[in-house]
């Protein structure tokens, strides 16, 4: 992401907590640059290394602690099954269903949102009498760069990376 975006994203999210009367702590703020300046998700062990840059004082619960914060507004999402967090791309809209499409070689972490997944969760929780509060879908694959290096039979001749393999699930 740009510096442009990343302006935006901080310039919404301020206007929201402005809105939403929550204060948007300096450290908060920069966990949220920090995780707008990722291409995919990161963990929050990463991202302490990064805070630690200008905040060499950080602990893991500081970390936490923001994302928690982070979460709790909508700024950014959990990918369960990675473990990492993910800045959601559409917060300013209202609740979503989010589909994280996971590269398992690359660890990008794309999000769609799509009106027809949420009501379909609504309605698959209606009829089972489900209080439905949140939901994520967590897709694994290959992002479509990883998917051509994948499928790449040139080994020798070619400018890929190949030196790292995909993942395997179930880690
Ligand atoms: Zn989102
Ligand atoms: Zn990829
Ligand atoms: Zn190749």
């Amino acid at each position: 992401m740009n510096m442009t975006s990343t302006d935006s994203v901080l310039t919404r999210a301020e206007k929201l907590c402005a809105q939403r009367n929550v204060r948007l702590t300096p450290q908060r703020l920069e966990v949220l640059r920090l995780m707008s300046l990722q291409d995919g998700a990161i963990s929050a062990y990463d991202l302490l290394d990064l805070l630690k840059a200008s905040e060499p004082q950080a602990k893991p619960p500081t970390v936490y602690r923001a994302l928690d914060f982070l979460l709790e507004q909508g700024f950014v999402h959990k990918v369960e099954s990675t473990n990492s967090y993910v800045l959601c791309h559409h917060f300013d809209e209202a609740t979503h269903t989010s589909a994280m499409f996971i590269c398992d070689r690359c660890g990008s972490v794309k999000e769609e949102t799509t009106e027809g997944m949420e009501e379909m969760m609504h309605v698959l929780a209606a009829k089972n009498g489900f209080a439905l509060h949140h939901n994520v879908v967590e897709a694994h694959g290959l992002c479509s760069a990883c998917a051509e290096i994948e499928a790449c039979n040139s080994r020798e001749a070619c400018s890929h990376d190949h030196s790292f393999a995909v993942k395997k699930r179930g880690r």
